[in-house]
């Protein structure tokens, strides 16, 4: 049996002898690629699109979601020097031919990428309205009138089960509203995007929890109808 005396003396020692001893190494993780896709900078402050969407979604949203696509996009094709060239739109088109372990980053992390990308442009401080111009005239001529198009993209997006976007896109020359599941991308499948409303619940959720339709009815207050008639307009000629 140890005496108190000893036992302190002991302890002493110990502690003396960690002292001496360098911190044992922790394993580092290997730092997360920092290329070749960027995260691109909001083009408006993140308080820009109060009341309509919260500038802590749109902090979450851009800095972490979308900062998570890019960052798992990166690691996708880290091993891949062919693929680092490429451009997000050509490897979610040339996806059927990417090696396997891959596929799946690519499409969901390279279209959370390439549909937030667009999105962030598709909003506008004091946005809302309605299109002008060649737009407007081929949504008239696509759906009946710009109230018959909001009332059939907001059933789109309503609709959504689970997480997906809604899109108004360029199939060819005709315009369709579609939904899609995740982040699959509206390029995939052929379809030119115009316009995209994010209905992931990471998009809405502290502001407006379950109540997606209020969500959906706001965000008509914050379109870039500009920056939509543009790509229109592009896509077009
Ligand atoms: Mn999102």
């Amino acid at each position: 049996m140890i005496t108190r005396r000893e036992a302190l003396k002991q302890t002493a020692a110990v502690l003396a002898m960690a002292a001496t001893l360098p911190i044992q190494a922790q394993p580092t993780p290997a730092p997360a690629p920092t290329g070749p896709f960027t995260l691109p900078p909001l083009p408006y402050p993140v308080d820009a699109l109060e009341p309509y969407i919260d500038a802590r979604t749109m902090e979450i949203h851009h800095g972490k979601h979308h900062a998570t696509y890019v960052t798992n996009l990166n690691k996708a094709v880290a091993d891949f020097p062919d693929l680092k060239q490429k451009t997000v739109e050509e490897l979610l088109a040339s996806q059927a031919t990417l090696p396997e372990k891959i596929r799946a980053a690519v499409r969901n992390s390279g279209g959370g990428h390439f549909n937030h990308s667009l999105f962030w442009q598709m909003l506008k401080k004091n946005g809302g309205g309605q299109p002008q111009g060649e737009l407007a005239k081929a949504i008239d001529a696509s759906f009946g009138s710009y109230p018959a198009f909001k009332d059939k993209f907001t059933e789109a997006a309503t609709k959504v089960f689970g997480s997906g976007w809604a899109w108004l896109a360029l199939s060819g020359k005709t315009l369709k509203i579609e939904s899609m599941p995740n982040q699959d991308a509206p390029i995939v499948t052929g379809l030119q995007p115009i316009l995209g409303l994010d209905v992931w619940e990471h998009a809405y959720y502290l502001k407006y929890q379950n109540r997606r339709p209020e969500y959906i009815a706001a965000w008509f207050n914050v379109v870039n109808w500009d920056f939509a008639s543009e790509r229109f307009s592009k896509l077009q000629s």
